[in-house]
């Protein structure tokens, strides 16, 4: 032991990493991969922000504008909140990382579910706060046993709603209950990361509460919908005196300029987020019913992305997908061993991934 690094940084277990997919093509000598693994757009990103990012290139010499003034000035236009009430991140992930650095730290506890996405659990372990983990009931947020775990020392909340993997939503109405039976000194950050893929109306939308219940926090993304994972760009909506704490631990230059500039244009680029959204639910169907003549349980999904139980080990099964030029997620890392997820991707990409699951099944 050379260096003195606490205990809770030794046990993080780092964030399972996928496999470029030039390395699947080298590895595997398959032609022409298809990735249905990250929940990414499969229209690539808005050729009205590839533009923009064309045309900013030259000014990448200057640092960025810390403040990120004229995309949260179109963001509030857009969320009718106030700019103050808005904090901008190197994606969400970054919103994430502030809220736990500025409400946790030894002897704080956080409460989320099990499964849900993976950052919460490593950041709370990173600043050496206790994770409290509930687990789902039926693939669902447990919001009565979250509400039962809370303790004086409860800071935060996190619920990704929809949740990932599942891609389950919470109901309006249980929400509603929910901030209720919640103490005052409680934050509930909703991560609405696949909001925008939402068809049910009856689940919160975050920003629809900040103004009424300052407990709310709603985390937002341009990776998915937007197509811009690669940029890194995220924003939260929260109480103004919680955002002046956000902006206290950001580093100045936190979100780069292209990705500002690129962001802008993505949110005026109406046609391709409507393109994205009928794309991604056709794909949402079709997937869904496929893999339900295969006779597989497959969860009712209100993402991009579909969980499947194929019923066995799914790390052999993702190994042979991977022969065949497929790449999914096996759901091992989620505690959801027999599971894979399946990102909805081009109607061509989605039947070549069925075609290759029926083959990898019927092998074994
Ligand atoms: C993808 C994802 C995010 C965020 O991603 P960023 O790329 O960091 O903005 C946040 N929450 C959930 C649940 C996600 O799946």
């Amino acid at each position: 032991m050379l260096y003195d690094v606490p205990r809770y940084i030794t046990d993080l277990v780092p964030y399972p990493p996928g496999k470029p997919v030039e390395e699947v093509e080298r590895e595997y000598g398959v032609k022409d991969p298809i990735k249905l693994a990250s929940n990414e757009n499969p229209l690539g990103p808005s050729p009205r922000a590839q533009e923009a990012i064309r045309n900013a290139i030259s000014s990448i010499y200057r640092y960025p504008d810390g403040s990120c003034y004229y995309l949260k000035k179109r963001l509030s236009q857009l969320l009718g909140v106030s700019p103050a009430e808005i904090v901008v991140g190197n994606g969400s992930d970054d919103l994430i990382e502030f809220l736990i650095r500025v409400f946790v730290r030894p002897g704080r506890e956080v409460i989320t579910s099990r499964p849900s996405f993976l950052v919460y659990t490593k950041m709370v372990q990173a600043v050496g706060g206790s994770n409290v983990i509930i687990p789902l009931s039926r693939y669902h947020h447990d919001l009565e046993a979250i509400l039962q775990a809370v303790t004086p020392k409860t800071r935060l909340i996190f619920l990704d709603n929809p949740n990932n993997p599942t891609g389950s939503t919470i109901s309006q109405d249980e929400f509603d209950v929910f901030l209720e039976g919640l103490p005052r000194h409680l934050l509930v950050v909703l991560d609405e990361a696949y909001i925008d893929f939402a068809r049910t109306r009856q689940t919160p939308r975050g920003t629809d509460y900040i103004r009424r219940d300052k407990r709310v926090i709603a985390l937002r993304t341009f990776s998915k919908s937007y197509g811009l994972a690669g940029l890194r760009v995220g924003y939260g909506v929260m109480d103004r005196e919680i955002a002046l704490y956000l902006d206290r631990v950001r580093q100045p230059f936190n979100v780069n300029s292209l990705a500002q500039v690129g962001a802008i244009a993505a949110l005026d680029d109406h046609e391709h987020l409507e393109n994205t959204l009928n794309t991604v639910w056709q794909g949402i169907d079709f997937l869904t019913d496929a893999l339900k003549d295969m006779g597989l349980k497959v969860m009712p999904s209100e993402t991009n992305f579909v969980l499947v139980d194929i019923g066995r080990d799914a790390r052999m099964v993702c190994e042979d997908m991977l022969r065949e030029g497929v790449i999914v997620r096996g759901m091992g890392v989620y505690g959801l061993p027999d599971h894979i997820r399946i990102t909805a991707g081009l109607p061509e990409e989605n039947s070549r991934c069925i075609e290759a699951l029926k083959k990898v099944l019927g092998n074994r």
